[in-house]
């Protein structure tokens, strides 16, 4: 809205909302159920989810700043606008996601900070957040409360694919509501998540991974990974997870598994880099998960 992309009639506030639900942290039915309206820093501030979901945390920390984690509420850094710079200055005429049917410039333009997984010919805008890789690495979901009740829908596909249509976005419908975000099962003490960026603070990523690893021995009996800052949405790692289950887990296992990820990779001009860099995050990240020390 500052930047004019968006100049809607009515603004509606939602963080007073009453429902108590949206607002708290609750582990009493035996999954992690955490209020759309809990803010980033609050989450961030409980010990007991970062001991026992450090992805989620380490996710957190990274993301933003403390001013921008005070304010903002997990139910929208889910749903974060993408930073691509021709959608957010209206003086280009050619966005697709901004304005449907007027082309990309990001083609053959500034695209340095791109997505290489998921794109399209007509859209390759980064799903820049961290927190939602996190969660597409531990199968969340998100409940959401519509006019004819309440559903819910997996975190990995609330977000749509660009497509012919990057302006939609989201599987929501209008009128929809997320109230919470939802982590199935117990803890996952062997969870990480790994950000690469060009500063160490308050920066957006160039790529990174979040992992959920359970082992025997060195043997993998479930991976779910989630990557950021290669793709157009929150990117579930569904062939580098089918490499690698069963498996032996080691540098040529994790090597392995990275390159099936990444074999699809479209790149632009400036945006190369990503395929190296988002394949040594994974490694990187599946063996610093197994070299974690859990109780
Ligand atoms: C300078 C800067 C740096 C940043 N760096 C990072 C970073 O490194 N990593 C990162 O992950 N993020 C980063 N962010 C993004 C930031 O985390 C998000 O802007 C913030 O989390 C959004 O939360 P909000 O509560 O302000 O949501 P809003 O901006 O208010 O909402 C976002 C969207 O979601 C919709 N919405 C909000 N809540 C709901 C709901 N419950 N149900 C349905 N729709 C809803 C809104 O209508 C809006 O369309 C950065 C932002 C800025 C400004
Ligand atoms: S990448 Fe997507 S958001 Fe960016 S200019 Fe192209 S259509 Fe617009």
């Amino acid at each position: 809205m500052k930047l004019d992309v968006l100049q809607p009639e009515v603004i509606v506030d939602i963080t007073g909302l009453r429902d108590v639900s949206m607002h708290r942290i609750d582990r009493s039915a035996g999954e992690l159920r955490i209020g759309s309206l809990v803010s980033m820093a609050a989450l961030h501030e409980d010990q007991s989810i970062g001991r026992d979901y450090p992805i989620l945390i380490e996710s957190l920390w990274q993301a933003a700043s403390q001013q921008l984690r005070n304010m903002a509420r997990l139910g929208g850094n889910v749903l974060q606008r993408t930073r691509c710079s021709y959608f957010r200055d209206p003086s280009f005429e050619q966005c697709n996601k901004r304005v449907p049917g007027s082309g990309c410039a990001a083609l053959d333009g500034a695209n340095r900070g791109h997505a290489i997984l998921g794109t399209s010919e007509h859209c390759i805008a980064l799903y820049a957040g961290d927190w939602a890789p996190a969660l597409v690495a531990l199968d969340a979901r998100v409940e959401i409360l519509g006019r004819t009740g309440l559903r819910t829908l997996d975190v990995a596909d609330l977000h749509r694919l660009p497509g012919q249509t990057p302006h939609i976005e989201t599987n929501l419908v209008p009128g929809e509501l997320i109230t919470a975000i939802i982590v199935p099962g117990g803890p996952r003490r062997r969870s990480l998540y790994r950000k690469i960026r060009d500063r160490q603070s308050y920066q957006f990523a160039n790529a990174s991974a979040a992992v959920a690893l359970e082992l025997e021995g060195d043997v993998v009996r479930d991976v779910r990974i989630g990557l950021g800052g290669v793709a157009t949405i929150p990117w579930r790692a569904r062939k580098a997870e089918k490499a690698l289950l069963g498996a032996r887990l080691n540098e040529a296992s994790a090597r392995a598994a990275a390159d099936a990820e990444f074999r699809d990779a479209r790149t632009r001009k400036q945006n190369l880099y990503k395929v190296p860099l988002g394949k040594a995050t994974l490694v990187r990240s599946l063996l610093e998960a197994q070299a974690m020390e859990v109780a």
